[in-house]
């Protein structure tokens, strides 16, 4: 018998074996949304129009919620509240939409700064990369490295963002993969991905899609 992770009720009924039928409802999606960016659409069109003047540089960001109450808590529990355990009931919503992603792909947990490994005691990213590799088969792969000790994204204003994280990653030698599918809990204004993927694709990297448990817009 399984329980619900975030309020114990039995998931028999459930998709899901960490997550009830009461919290699958608290989920929500766009019913529109761009192909590569995520932004939710008012009609059906595989772009936005950010995306059609100026591409990030992944080819698609797949997400299993929109980044709303009550969901943020969940988060915010998994990033600062040691509640690693969380990992996995994202990894399960996840999962779903890694099967629509080529398995020539390997997962990669955005890095932390080593610093900050320290005082955490975990990546959030990491865990929940791990726990898909377990689920789907998919390899994990680590060689992405954060360099450099960077301010945390949400504490600054937008337009400072991309300017905090360049430069931030570098990529190991040994890492010869030529599909990445980047692993990430939140992704609000791409620019930490956005940095990760030009890393990679630097580094000869042909195709970097991303998944992240929540998409907070804009
Ligand atoms: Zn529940
Ligand atoms: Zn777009």
């Amino acid at each position: 018998m399984n329980n619900c992770l975030i309020c114990q009720n039995n998931t028999q009924d459930s998709d899901y074996k960490s997550l009830c039928v009461g919290c699958q409802s608290l989920l929500h999606k766009p019913i529109f949304a761009c192909h590569q960016f995520g932004e939710s659409l008012q009609v059906s069109q595989h772009l936005c129009g950010s995306c059609l003047i100026k591409p990030p540089v992944f080819n698609q960001t797949l997400y299993a919620a929109f980044y709303q109450a009550p969901i943020d808590k969940w988060v915010m529990a998994l990033k600062f509240g040691k509640k690693i355990i969380y990992s996995r009931l994202m990894a399960e919503l996840m999962l779903p939409l890694l099967n629509q992603a080529n398995k020539d792909h390997v997962l990669m947990p955005v890095p932390l700064h080593k610093s900050r490994l320290r005082a955490r005691g975990y990546n959030q990213a990491y865990e929940i990369a791990k726990e898909l590799a377990k689920y789907s088969g998919y390899k994990l792969d680590t060689s992405l490295l954060r360099q450099k000790q960077t301010q945390m994204q949400a504490q600054l204003k937008f337009k400072e963002r991309a300017k905090n994280v360049r430069g931030a990653f570098a990529l190991s030698n040994n890492f010869h993969h030529e599909k990445v599918i980047l692993v990430d809990d939140v992704m609000t204004s791409g620019n930490t991905l956005s940095e990760c993927a030009k890393t990679l694709i630097k580094s000869g990297v042909k195709s970097v899609k991303v998944l992240v448990f929540a998409r907070k817009s804009l």
